[in-house]
């Protein structure tokens, strides 16, 4: 079971490197995410051993019981889910970067309990690319805004934008909502704001984010197969 995570991993990697050569980009410039919720400790362990060291975690309990598990400095921690605010200062503790990033509120509350004696926390703001009620993020008009009240807070370093589109089969289709993100990030660096983090493509969507420009992929079903969901995350 846990050798296919090794296989999938490298077919990823080619998916990878043919999505940026089809578009005249270097995939070194993408960093693989490995989306690791419900996933237990060996299937994680099954991917540091094939040489993944980027892994997103959604629910704060579950992943801080896994990284105290694991116990390997070597693994960067991303926040990828939705956030509730009386989590933000366990997640500000034990991750290194949150993609999740919607409210201000919710940006100092990580602020105010990262740590001095730690790095800058690395974080993106989550846009709602789609403008359906139900997806979390906050609308694209509203960016600019929030990412100079980010920028005032001195315990995060904002690195950059990221979304999760509604779903679609259609490629073309897939890449709309990740054109308007690259679009904002555009806006934004023109307005001489230095952010460089486009964290866009799941599964299904992996060569339209490439296209459209991701840096960072967050990809869980193709490395992991299908979620088994049980009780108790959270
Ligand atoms: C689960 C999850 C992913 C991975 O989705 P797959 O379709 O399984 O690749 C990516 N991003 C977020 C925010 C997720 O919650």
């Amino acid at each position: 079971m846990n050798d296919s995570i090794a296989i999938h991993l490298k077919k990823l990697h080619k998916r990878i490197i043919d999505a940026a050569r089809d578009c005249g980009r270097n995939p070194e410039e993408i960093t693989l995410i490995a989306a690791s919720k419900t996933q237990d400790v060996s299937r994680i362990k099954a991917a540091i051993a094939a040489g993944q060291s980027h892994f997103g975690e959604n629910y704060v309990q579950e992943a801080i019981n896994k990284m105290a598990k694991l116990a390997d400095p070597g693994v960067i921690w991303h926040f990828i889910g939705p956030i509730q605010s009386n989590k933000a200062k366990l997640i500000a503790e034990n991750f290194s970067w949150v993609h999740s990033v919607d409210r201000l509120k919710i940006a100092e509350k990580l602020n105010l309990a990262r740590e001095q004696n730690q790095q800058a926390l690395n974080v993106l703001i989550q846009v709602n690319t789609s403008g359906e009620e139900s997806k979390s993020g906050v609308a694209p008009q509203q960016v600019p805004k929030l990412v100079k009240q980010i920028q005032q807070l001195p315990n995060l370093r904002l690195r950059g934008l990221m979304t999760i589109p509604a779903a679609s089969d259609d490629i073309e289709q897939q890449q709309v909502p990740f054109k308007q993100l690259k679009q904002l990030i555009n806006e934004l660096n023109q307005q001489g704001i230095e952010l460089e983090s486009l964290s866009m493509g799941m599964s299904k969507d992996l060569e339209a984010a490439i296209y459209q420009g991701a840096t960072m992929v967050r990809i869980g079903t193709d490395i992991f197969g299908p979620r088994e969901y049980n009780s108790g995350n959270s």
